[in-house]
């Protein structure tokens, strides 16, 4: 059943979990100064699913309302309708959350939908289990972060050594447990979730099976060490830093220091052929349905705060619209992907149906390229402007409000409005969590060096593209080949 902002926080405060911050281990995260702002802004958004429940909440017929994100799709229908209630709460942090609890919901669903992947080879008791824990996690309402990568030592290593001793693998196994060890980069939202989930990420070798793991644990199962980065959260009013305030989502490495793995919650056992295949049959297609909507709302975001950064300037120059149309257009274009996706949605198997990966394959190495494009098109657009920006504090101090009042307004707006424009800008390009989120934006879905050489093997695989040059030099008009427009199940992982 959904959650309420106050349940959630229930859940995670004093349980034990071991977080650490600034070299401080944190007694409760929905009270720590550097934390709660952000927590403070999940909750938000579990009551934000029943303030709009129209939109949020679906009737599943065993468990009762629960959150959209939990639909496991099986029609183009389902997929709409996903999209509304994640489109909602996107909107709600301008896409600043890029692992709102919803994030793990739409993997989880995927893989439930896809069971029979995880059921192969022999392991029905793993895909049983997946199944059984999306339930479980739509049921109680869970915030789940995730860590789906090795932590990078030495490049010079061969991928399997590499892996030996620092990636997470299985150490032993009592009767009821596995023994697990190493650790994992990086769990976004970490210290705000009630679950951490390990799932694959690139393929182990096939001589790594201890490598080849999925499961799920509470956040204070013994052994299990959070190490957060610097914080970017400033107990600062929403006025000064809207963004900083309240949408530090965290990024924490974890260490995996001898954890109990309960049987009943592991997916994948030392199965490297199953590990590689759960990503590369799906996930794509649909996790970034969800991180599209959320990139989506950043860039539609991005656009209309730009606008207003020029008009309360009254800034008519040709130069400042053309930067302007620039970032509406990544918007644009980003909408026109996700339309496309989910207008090509089909069954992937097992009676699930996710978008067509394509539009999303194109994306998924460019939309890093755009962020760091706006990011440009703020600071050549804001210039000084973006640090003539007074404090709320400042705006209220008598001494110098009538300066402030007479230097710093805008064309036709005061001063304050002046400055909560121009602030927002800054934090939303130029603050340390801003730097943070444009990374997150250049890696979450892996670098371009990895997905642009996927985006190109996929486009092989689906049609002969000989045939196109052909068509040209050879057929002309006479006989051009169609058959590519059939499109075929190949997904990249
Ligand atoms: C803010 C943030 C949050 C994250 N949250 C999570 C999370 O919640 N869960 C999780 O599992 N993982 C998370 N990650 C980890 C993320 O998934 C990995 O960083 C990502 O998969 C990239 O892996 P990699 O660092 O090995 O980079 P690779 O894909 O291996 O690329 C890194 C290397 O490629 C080269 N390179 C990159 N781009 C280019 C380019 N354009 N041109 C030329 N060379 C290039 C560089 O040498 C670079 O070092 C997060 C990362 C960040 C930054």
């Amino acid at each position: 059943m959904a959650r309420t902002g106050k349940e959630y926080l229930e859940g995670i405060g004093d349980d034990g979990r071991v977080v650490w911050l600034g070299g401080e281990r944190v007694d409760d995260v929905t009270t720590h100064p550097a934390l709660r702002g952000t927590a403070e802004t999940i909750a938000e958004l579990f009551d934000l699913q029943h303030e709009r429940a129209e939109e949020c909440l679906v009737d599943d017929p065993e468990l009762g309302l629960v959150n959209v994100s939990h639909i496991i799709p099986r029609s183009r229908d389902d997929l709409r309708r996903r999209r509304v209630g994640l489109e909602l709460a996107a909107r709600t942090h301008a896409g600043l959350l890029g692992r709102s609890p919803d994030y793990i919901n739409v993997t989880l669903a995927g893989f439930a939908g896809r069971a029979d992947i995880f059921a192969m080879n022999g392991n029905e008791r793993g895909a049983a289990n997946m199944v059984a824990y999306q339930r479980y996690v739509a049921e109680y309402d869970l915030a789940t972060t995730h860590a789906i990568i090795h932590p990078t030592v030495d490049r010079r290593l061969s991928v399997t050594d590499q892996h030996g001793e620092f990636a997470v693998h299985k150490v032993g196994e009592t009767a009821d447990a596995i023994v697990v060890r190493g650790a994992r980069v990086l769990a976004t939202l970490a210290p705000f979730a009630d679950e951490l989930v390990v799932y694959p990420g690139q393929p182990v070798p096939k001589d790594c099976p201890q490598h080849a793991l999925a499961f799920a644990v509470p956040m204070n199962t013994p052994g299990l060490v959070f190490l957060c980065r610097d914080s970017y959260g400033v107990d600062a009013p929403p006025f000064d830093r809207p963004f900083s305030s309240r949408f530090d989502e965290q990024d924490a490495i974890v260490f995996f220091d001898d954890v109990e793995v309960p049987k009943d919650r592991v997916f994948v056992d030392g199965d490297p052929e199953i590990y590689a295949k759960v990503m590369s049959t799906g996930w794509t297609a649909n996790i970034m349905q969800h991180t599209t909507i959320r990139a989506l709302a950043k860039l539609e975001f991005a656009y209309a705060l730009a606008t207003q950064m020029v008009e309360v300037v009254g800034d008519r120059n040709p130069g400042a619209a053309m930067l302007l149309g620039e970032i509406w257009t990544y918007a644009e274009l980003t909408r026109s992907a996700l339309e496309a996706a989910e207008a090509g949605a089909y069954e992937w198997g097992n009676g699930v149906w996710f978008p067509d990966e394509r539009p999303f394959r194109a994306l998924r190495p460019t939309l890093p390229g755009w962020f760091a494009r706006v990011r440009e098109l703020f600071e050549a657009l804001g210039s000084h402007n973006l640090l003539t920006t007074p404090t709320e504090g400042e705006l209220d101090t008598p001494a110098l409000r009538p300066l402030i009042d007479r230097y710093l307004r805008g064309a036709d707006v005061d001063a304050r409005e002046r400055a909560r424009i121009y602030r927002a800008a800054w934090d939303f390009v130029g603050s340390a969590l801003a730097s943070r989120n444009f990374l997150y934006e250049r890696y979450y879905l892996a670098s371009p060096v990895r997905t642009y050489p996927l985006a190109h093997i996929a486009a092989q695989k689906e049609r002969d593209w000989s045939e196109v040059v052909a068509d040209v030099l050879e057929r002309g008009l006479a006989a051009p080949d169609t058959k590519w427009m059939t499109r075929k199940e190949t997904s990249d992982g």
